[in-house]
């Protein structure tokens, strides 16, 4: 049904075709048999899925337009209620716009109040587990409840089961980035409320998430061939959801890649064979969402042992590496880690980059937490060896100012990657897909936020080099923290303090 050239986009006359008041792809199909029926002669070579409102009749419409030999031949039309019944058009809802014009702006002066006074709170909340039951109904309201009932609620009983990650003196975990600029673009992308899966479902939101990508990842310093406008790139960037998420899936697109590969080695044998073989590596120290993709992608992982620095070398991947092909298993991925999760060690990449090329294995680099230092020239030499790499990973939700989610990730090759994740439904298809980008093919979820938004916002409103001096004042005050513990003999320093903890 995919067309093979792009149609023209010919104005479209709607009241001259058959109108659906339901919109599905076993419609779409029909309308395509009947087209095809209609002029047996040329067949419907493309369907064109496009979302514009037509009419503002108190709802949306879908609109889907299917083109016969470039000429719009039928167009499909669903409506559906615009902006969660939020317009003028529902009667029993209670906000409307200027409501929400009011009680928006008391939502940002209560989040100024509460940002501006979360150091006098308690960090965590003394609540036992089931504290929230007994204060709340058991049964959703039948009837609307007054924008003020439900804001009371927030400090009596929501508040005090918070725990406040943006006080200043939360140290646990790991820490949880946030902006004023990143809270105005987070609340800018939940009001245009697109679901940017494909170019055509959003341009802008594809469009705005490949350049930011671009840019944070030429300030990072990554490999050319990592940055999607580069001459001649195969390669660019994504915002995945998590670091977890950046993991598992370049483990299933180096499992379809090294599957791929035996099937044309051993065209006879079963592919679950061929997967009981295939095995991934990490170290110890790699976190436990290396292990958690392993089991969904049901391989083999080996956890092999770090150096006295928590540093993963290259000589043990090397023999483990050899002992497993000796006993007939395949390596195909290994995960490293800049700044692991218990003591920020750095993987030696130098080393284990010609390990996995000599054996043709995809390396990941989880970078999720360091990554974010590496915008600052003096941060750079701890990535050395990146040019090994397949993909890369950094949580700008950790470090970076930006709130969650937003986890970043590059690959040197958007078609290895995509080649495990395509599927590709006529309700989904358009014209451009050979020119654009479809960040479906790059994860899990179809449906997928305007995350680019918050991103270029703090890039925007703090430059590189706001972003370079926040970076280096946490590294300054690790580093006076180290020389706070080095004197106080009853603690110790786990290991090297190279960027902030
Ligand atoms: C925090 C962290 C993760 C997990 O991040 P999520 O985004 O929560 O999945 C993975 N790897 C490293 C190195 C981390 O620091």
């Amino acid at each position: 049904m995919k067309g093979k050239g792009k149609t023209g986009r010919a104005p479209c006359d709607h009241s001259a075709y058959p109108v659906l008041s339901k919109f599905s792809q076993r419609q779409l199909l029909q309308l395509a048999d009947f087209a095809n029926n209609a002029k047996s002669a040329v067949p419907v070579t493309t369907i064109e899925l496009e979302f514009p409102p037509l009419e503002p009749r108190g709802g949306a419409y879908k609109r889907a337009a299917g083109s016969l030999g470039g000429h719009h031949y039928f167009t499909a039309v669903q409506c559906r209620p615009t902006f969660g019944g939020l317009g003028q058009h529902t009667t029993d809802t209670k906000m409307n716009v200027e409501d929400f014009r009011k009680n928006g702006k008391e939502m940002i002066d209560y989040i100024c109040d509460y940002v501006g006074g979360v150091g006098q709170r308690r960090v965590t909340p003394a609540v036992e587990p089931g504290y929230l039951r007994p204060l709340l109904p058991t049964t959703a309201p039948l009837k609307p409840e007054s924008w003020s009932d439900i804001m009371a609620d927030i400090e009596e009983k929501i508040m005090p089961g918070v725990t406040h990650w943006q006080h200043p003196r939360f140290h646990a975990y790991f820490p949880s980035g946030n902006s004023f600029p990143s809270i105005l673009g987070d609340m800018l992308s939940d009001a245009i409320g697109c679901i940017g899966f494909s170019w055509a479902a959003s341009p802008a939101c594809t469009e705005l998430e490949t350049i930011v990508l671009d840019w944070l990842g030429q300030a990072i310093g990554l490999p050319k061939e990592f940055l999607a406008f580069s001459e001649g790139s195969k390669g660019g960037g994504v915002i995945q959801g998590s670091a977890s998420e950046c993991v598992l899936v370049c483990m299933l697109s180096a499992r379809a890649q090294a599957i791929k590969k035996l099937k044309q080695q051993h065209p006879f044998v079963e592919e679950g064979v061929l997967l009981s073989k295939l095995m991934a590596y990490c170290s110890k120290e790699a976190h436990s969402c290396v292990e958690k993709a392993a089991m969904i992608c049901f391989v083999k992982l080996r956890i092999l042992e770090p150096d006295n620095n928590c540093s993963l070398r290259g000589a043990t991947l090397r023999q483990a590496m050899e002992e497993d092909v000796a006993m007939g298993q395949i390596p195909f991925f290994v995960s490293t880690t800049l700044g692991t999760t218990s003591c920020c060690s750095f993987d030696n990449l130098s080393e284990i980059g010609p390990v996995c090329s000599d054996l043709d294995v995809w390396m990941h680099v989880d970078s999720a937490y360091a990554g974010n230092a590496f915008i600052c020239e003096e941060f750079k030499p701890l990535m050395r060896g990146i040019e090994h790499a397949s993909s890369f990973n950094t949580n700008p939700n950790k470090w970076l100012l930006t709130n969650f989610d937003c986890s970043t990730m590059w690959v040197r090759d958007r078609f290895k990657l995509t080649q495990a994740l395509v599927v590709d439904p006529l309700y989904l298809q358009h014209n451009y897909s050979a020119q654009s980008i479809d960040y479906r093919h790059w994860g899990v979820p179809l449906s997928r936020r305007f995350r680019a938004l918050k991103l270029w916002f703090v890039l925007r409103s703090y430059g590189i080099d706001g972003l370079q001096r926040y970076i280096r004042n946490h590294c300054k005050l690790a580093k006076r923290f180290e020389q706070l513990v080095l004197k106080d003999s009853r603690f110790e320093v786990a290991n090297d303090v190279k960027v902030s903890f």
